[in-house]
């Protein structure tokens, strides 16, 4: 992967944080997009410490020219970028009855709008280079369901629709798209989930046929593969990292 250069969204924290170690690992050149550019910036620093080739940009991923801004500077600084993971994400809904216009429409912004112009914003390096790989982070609760995230839950939702489109529109030009819905995977994202008593962890735990909540490590190295060399007869695809879970 020495030669290749990665956009992770969401990049900084959680699950994306591990997703950009572990490419940087694997020798990917790293571009951390993250709405906290210091984050993206102290991750990117640490990766460095370690041996591998980062820079951490500042993209809110609901601002379609910060996205571009973010990634000029990444073709400038690192090469064209030919692997995209989108891990930007927030559940942010309530009880149905109080979800507001605005609360409806920024969660769909950020979850599922935020994917769609990363990848519109990517493609065209991935055609000019005849090869590109995207993973698109969706969530378990698509399959099941989740009290309290009913915008959270449509955006990813979508999400899952997209990357198919994406997946046969694109395969003509060597991409492959797919999609990770994760479970339960410890996080500041989840803690807060958590803390806002919409998820009760030890009964989600006993309820997870592996017995433990899942950690970011677990999702970056299905992503590791998904944007490896040899994952390129894999498209289209959704690829559970649950524990176990809606099998
Ligand atoms: P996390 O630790 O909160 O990481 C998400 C990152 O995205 C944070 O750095 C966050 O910045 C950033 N972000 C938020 N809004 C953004 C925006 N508009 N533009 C750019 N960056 C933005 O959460 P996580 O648990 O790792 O979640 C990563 C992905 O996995 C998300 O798409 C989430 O929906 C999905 N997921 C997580 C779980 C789970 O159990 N953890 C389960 C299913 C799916 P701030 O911290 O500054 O907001």
């Amino acid at each position: 992967m020495s030669s290749r250069t990665a956009v992770v969204t969401g990049g900084a924290s959680g699950i994306g944080e591990a997703i950009s170690r572990r490419l940087a690992a694997d020798g990917a050149m790293v571009a951390i997009l993250d709405i906290d550019g210091s984050a993206a910036e102290a991750l990117a620093s640490s990766i460095e410490l370690s041996g591998g080739k980062a820079i951490g940009l500042t993209a809110d991923v609901t601002d379609r020219a910060a996205i571009d801004a973010g990634l000029n500077e990444a073709r400038t600084r690192l090469g064209r970028p030919t692997i995209l993971v989108n891990s930007a994400g927030l559940s942010i809904d309530g009880p149905f009855l109080e979800i507001t216009a605005e609360t409806w429409n920024r969660s769909l912004a950020i979850n599922l709008t935020g994917t769609f112009d990363s990848c519109q914003a990517v493609l065209p390096d991935m055609i000019e280079e005849g090869w590109g790989r995207i993973v698109n982070i969706s969530s378990s609760s698509i399959h099941s369901g989740a009290p309290g995230l009913a915008g959270y839950v449509a955006a990813k939702s979508g999400v899952v629709g997209l990357t198919k489109v994406l997946a046969l529109e694109f395969a003509k030009f060597g991409i492959t798209v797919n999609t990770v819905p994760p479970g339960f995977i410890d996080t500041p994202m989840l803690r807060n989930t958590v803390e806002k008593g919409f998820i009760d962890l030890d009964q989600q735990t006993a309820r997870t046929p592996v017995g433990r909540i899942g950690q970011p490590e677990d999702v970056a190295a299905v992503c590791a593969f998904l944007t490896s060399e040899e994952a390129g007869y894999v498209t289209g695809q959704s690829i559970g990292v649950n524990g176990g879970r809606n099998t």
